[in-house]
C-alpha cells in the first residue's frame, strides 16, 4: 500500500491517493483542485476505483465532478446523514456541488467493508463534527476526517455538528488496539498512541478549541 497526500484548496484540505495493486487506488476526500488532482493521477500511472467521502464538507468534495467527468462511473461512498441533506447546510456562502449531483453515490454504514484496488476500508461511524462523519481503516491506517487531527479534533458548532457525540467517537478511536496511524482532514499525520497521550480531548475532555 502507497499513501500519496495531496493538500488541496482554500481550507488547505488532505486527499489521500491510497494505491493498492500497482496502478490502482482509492481516493479519499477529493477537495478541490480537480486539475491538480487528474494530473497527479495521471503522471503516477493511477486509476481510481472509488472515492470515498469521510463527511460531506464541501471542502472534502469538490473534485468529485472533475473524477466524474474523467471515470464516469467511479463510485462515491458516503454515510447517508451526510448526503444529501447535510450538504445543503453547511454552503458557508460559497458555490458548491452536492452529492445528489454527483453519480453513483452509495450509502455506507457502521462496519461495512470495501474492497476497492486490491484493499479493504472498514467503515467506523465517528459522528459528531457531522451527523455522518465516518473514519475508514485500510490496514493499520486510520482516515479520520475533520473527528480527530495532530493534538486537535474537527468543530462541532456546524449545523448537525455535536459535541456529546463528538466525545463518544474520539473515545471509540481511543480505544481501538494499537498505535495505527493516524490521517486526519486536516494539518499533519499523526498516531493514535500519541494522540492518547497528548490530545486534550482525548486525554480527559477539555482544552483547546476545534478547528477544520
Ligand atoms: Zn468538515
Ligand atoms: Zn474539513
Amino acid at each position: 500500500m502507497q499513501i500519496i497526500r495531496l493538500t488541496l484548496g482554500a481550507f488547505e484540505t488532505n486527499c489521500y491517493l491510497v494505491e493498492g495493486e500497482p496502478g490502482r487506488c482509492i481516493v479519499i476526500d477529493p477537495a478541490d483542485g480537480g486539475a491538480r488532482l487528474l494530473r497527479e493521477l495521471g503522471s503516477r500511472g493511477l486509476t481510481p476505483e472509488a472515492v470515498l467521502l469521510t463527511h460531506g464538507h464541501y471542502d472534502h468534495i469538490l473534485a468529485v465532478p472533475d473524477l466524474q467527468r474523467r471515470w464516469p462511473s467511479l463510485p462515491v461512498f458516503c454515510h447517508p446523514a451526510d448526503c444529501p441533506e447535510a450538504l445543503t447546510e453547511y454552503d458557508m456562502g460559497q458555490e458548491f456541488p452536492t452529492v445528489t449531483a454527483f453519480a453513483n453515490v452509495q450509502p455506507i454504514a457502521e462496519g461495512q467493508e470495501l474492497s476497492f484496488a486490491g484493499l479493504t476500508a472498514r467503515v467506523l461511524e465517528t459522528p459528531g463534527h457531522t451527523p455522518g462523519s465516518v473514519t475508514f481503516r485500510i490496514g493499520d491506517t486510520l482516515f479520520t476526517g475533520d473527528t480527530l487531527f495532530y493534538i486537535d479534533i474537527g468543530r462541532t458548532d456546524f449545523e448537525g455538528g455535536s459535541y456529546p457525540q463528538m466525545m463518544r467517537s474520539l473515545r471509540r478511536l481511543a480505544l481501538l488496539d494499537g498505535d495505527p496511524e493516524i490521517l486526519p482532514g486536516h494539518g499533519p499525520r499523526t498516531r493514535l498512541g500519541y494522540e492518547r497521550r497528548f490530545n486534550p480531548y482525548l486525554k480527559n475532555g477539555g482544552g483547546g478549541v476545534p478547528w477544520g
